[in-house]
């Protein structure tokens, strides 16, 4: 059989011994439908599948690949690392190193701890915050993910400013009754949270530009209210920057915004690729932490050697002068293309990028919601999807995922994929 597809045989055997044959849900294609591609290697701006067909990659692991693939810097400090020994259970100077780099990056921490997983860090930094207030209530936006913890796997109930019910089975609804989830950029039902549960809010958690309802800005109006809110009646505004973190800019979505977060919750970019994220803030939040506060927090794998030296290497190559300029440029160019392309074939499109981080829609305005973003036409976009896959581009298989460019992507590639759009679009028209 030698035009059997490889992915098909993959996805196949995977299927009997993974839940539907991945270890994350997106990754199945279920929003696209088709036949997962099983990656076999990966270089620079590109990842080769089973049956060895190349492909764009705008996924780059869903954002910590921010350098491409392979970078030889990267690379040659863990090769080095995993020399030294994987783990040892005890403290080491990277962690300090790494510790130390993070807080020179974002003003608003003056101590960090480092966890495995975003999910981790935002789990921990939502015990934090209750901890260190005392309170149980949380505040939380539909369409903004912040990993899979319990508390946080909620959506709105009907009415305003009410409490969440769990999406998630094996969730008990008591788990989810502190959880206030509001509207995105909706300031009068933040208002309405606040002057209701205002004593008994602990932090508020936001992605301040998300990007995992495609791509949505926090507008400056809203975001500042936030601040203001949590400032007046003594709850923590905490920033998920697990994926805008080193993504968006040099400092993350606070830098861009300008506002300053009490908790910071890291990911993604700050291992390159490595199981490493982070949360941090004032000295005198984090000290509330064990081994020094009431807080219980661990981790046997925390600040692994090898996933530090991975972070390490690619922050030191993000921090270089000119590096979020260049990836900038990059990303709006790829935007401005696929615009012009939609113009000229006269498809309904919209976009937006923030460093090298961008979203597209389907539709002539930028979606301020969650329930705006769900309005894209379903079919339009998986369409657009297999277009694109079946020419070498890949994008993310949902239209609630934001995409990402690497510094190894090339003019070319931007050019390509384009193109690949420019063709699907044309094709689509009725004439
Ligand atoms: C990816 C992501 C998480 C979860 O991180 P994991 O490492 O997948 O657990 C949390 N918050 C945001 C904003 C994310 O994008």
């Amino acid at each position: 059989m030698p035009n059997a597809d490889q992915n098909d045989i993959l996805f196949e055997r995977a299927r009997a011994v993974i839940p539907g044959g991945v270890n994350s849900p997106v990754r199945a294609f279920k929003a696209v439908g088709g036949t997962p591609r099983f990656i076999r290697r990966a270089e620079g701006a590109y990842f080769w599948d089973a049956n060895d067909k190349r492909y764009i990659d705008y996924i780059g692991s869903w954002g910590p690949m921010i350098l491409g693939h392979g970078h030889p810097a990267v690379v040659e400090a863990v090769q080095k690392a995993v020399l030294e020994g994987f783990s040892y259970g005890a403290p080491t100077e990277r962690e300090i190193e790494l510790a130390e780099a993070i807080l020179a990056l974002v003003p608003s921490m003056e101590m960090v701890r480092l966890v495995s997983s975003g999910t981790e860090a935002a789990m921990s930094a939502l015990r934090l915050a209750r901890g260190a207030t005392g309170r149980k209530h949380i505040i939380k936006f539909e369409g903004c993910y912040h990993g899979h913890a319990d508390a946080l796997l909620v959506k709105a109930g009907s009415g305003l400013a009410t409490f969440g019910h769990p999406t998630s089975a094996g969730v008990p609804p008591e788990v989810t009754q502190h959880t206030l989830v509001l509207e995105y950029n909706n300031i009068a039902q933040l208002e309405e949270a606040f002057a209701l549960h205002g004593n008994d809010i602990a932090c508020l958690m936001i992605e301040a530009i998300a990007g995992n309802m495609n791509f949505v800005r926090a507008t400056p109006e809203f975001a500042a209210r936030c601040r203001a809110l949590c400032t007046q009646h003594g709850a923590l505004l905490v920033f998920d920057e697990v994926m805008t973190g080193f993504r968006v800019g040099l400092h993350g979505a606070q830098g861009v915004l300008g506002i300053t977060p009490d908790l910071t919750v890291l990911g993604k970019v700050i291992g390159g690729g490595m199981p490493l994220a982070a949360f941090g803030g004032p000295r005198a939040i984090m000290e509330q932490l064990a081994p020094l506060g009431p807080v219980y927090q661990a981790g046997t794998l925390s600040g692994n050697p090898v996933a530090t030296a991975c972070g390490l290497a690619t922050l030191k190559e993000i921090a270089k002068p000119g590096f979020y300029e260049s990836l900038s440029k990059k990303t709006q160019s790829l935007v401005e293309g696929l615009k012009a392309a939609a113009a000229a074939e006269g498809q309904p499109f919209n976009a937006d990028s923030e460093g090298g981080m961008f979203g597209f829609f389907l539709m002539n305005e930028l979606p301020q919601n969650y329930a705006t973003v769900m309005t894209t036409d379903n079919a339009k976009f998986n369409a657009l999807f297999h277009g694109l896959l079946d020419r070498g581009v890949y994008i993310a298989p949902a239209l609630y995922e934001a995409g990402f460019v690497s510094a190894a992507h090339t003019d070319e590639d931007i050019a390509a994929t384009v193109e690949a759009a420019r063709q699907i679009f044309r094709a689509s028209q009725p004439r």
